[in-house]
């Protein structure tokens, strides 16, 4: 099933996200991790693809676990900068083969030895290029996109990031999820904006639930995220005890997607990290909501 198909449905819906194990030892827990988020019935699933693409078997192979055991719509992850055109059209054909319809089109993170290299080499610059080579691949997919409610970290204004995002959609992306953002209104502000723009995609919030305290720190390094007062006194008291900190995160991310579906929000997807207990314990929270 296509993402878009369920996107453009206003039912309240949740999806979960998942990434793949670094090495093969790792495989086994990750399947199974990922297997019981799949048994919750989420609306889908995205497997996220390993910076570099050394991890993008795993990807592929969980993608189509999920959805040929558990008949659960997967989202492959692809990213692009750190590779030559050839690797990216196999991995293109191989995910069409593996019968996945729906391909999130990234550029990736530029390793950080690379930040000040000449890049007139490249084979890719930027996601929409990939979003480009999806659509000339002559497959049918539904194809997501990245975007950034604060900003990505290397944009000058977002002016800019808004006038690139536009330029990605026009290129065929169906739908962009965020970045995870620990305050809503900074949501509801960047989606006044980019409707502005002539941005007219669904646009999936991506929520974050921080269940420990280590999670704080990596989070908000990779997302430049803004830390509301409201979290940082969560994270104070009780980031020294890890049940409490579990319980009081679950909440916290439950209430940011409450608020969401109450300002017109229908589909929010949850960053699980393959943390079924977590990504349970999201759904039950909103069980009546969702009606399941
Ligand atoms: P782009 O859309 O290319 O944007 C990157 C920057 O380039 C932005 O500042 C943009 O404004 C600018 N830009 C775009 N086009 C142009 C242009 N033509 N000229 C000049 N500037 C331009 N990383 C992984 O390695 N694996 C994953 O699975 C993964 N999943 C992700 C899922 C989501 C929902 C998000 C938000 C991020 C994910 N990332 C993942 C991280 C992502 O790869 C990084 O944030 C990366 O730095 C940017 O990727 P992008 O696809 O948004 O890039």
């Amino acid at each position: 099933m296509k993402i878009i198909d369920l996107l453009n449905d206003e039912t309240l819906s949740l999806s979960f996200e998942v990434f793949p194990p670094k090495t093969e030892s790792a495989f086994d827990s990750v399947k199974e991790a990922t297997e019981e988020i799949a048994k919750l019935r989420p609306s889908f699933m995205s497997v996220t693809y390993g910076a570099g693409g050394g991890t993008s078997q795993y990807t592929l192979n969980i993608c189509k676990n999920i959805k040929e055991l558990y008949n659960v719509p997967s989202l492959a992850h692809l990213t692009c900068v750190s590779s030559n055109r050839e690797t990216v059209h196999e991995k293109i054909k191989a995910i069409q083969a593996a019968g996945i319809e729906n391909v999130m089109a990234l550029r990736g993170d530029i390793p950080a030895h690379l930040l000040d290299a000449d890049r007139s080499d490249w084979a890719y610059h930027h996601a929409i290029e990939l979003v480009r080579e999806l659509k000339e691949s002559g497959a049918d997919f539904c194809i997501g996109g990245a975007c950034y409610p604060e900003i990505h970290p290397e944009s000058p204004d977002q002016k800019s990031d808004i006038q690139h995002l536009k330029e990605k959609v026009d290129a065929g992306c169906e739908f962009l999820t965020t970045q995870m953002f620990f305050d809503n209104n900074l949501l509801y502000n960047f989606l006044y904006k980019i409707r502005q723009a002539g941005i007219l995609v669904p646009i999936v919030p991506g929520i974050m639930p921080i269940t420990n305290a280590n999670q704080v720190e990596r989070a908000i390094t990779l997302s430049g995220s803004f830390m509301p007062q409201r979290f940082k006194s969560l994270v104070d008291k009780f980031g020294n005890d890890p049940d409490a900190m579990k319980q009081a995160g679950i909440a916290y991310a439950t209430d940011q997607i409450i608020d969401l579906y109450a300002n017109g929000i229908s589909h929010v997807h949850v960053y699980s990290m393959n943390k079924p207990d977590v990504a349970r314990q999201i759904q039950a929270n909103l069980s009546d909501i969702l009606g399941k």
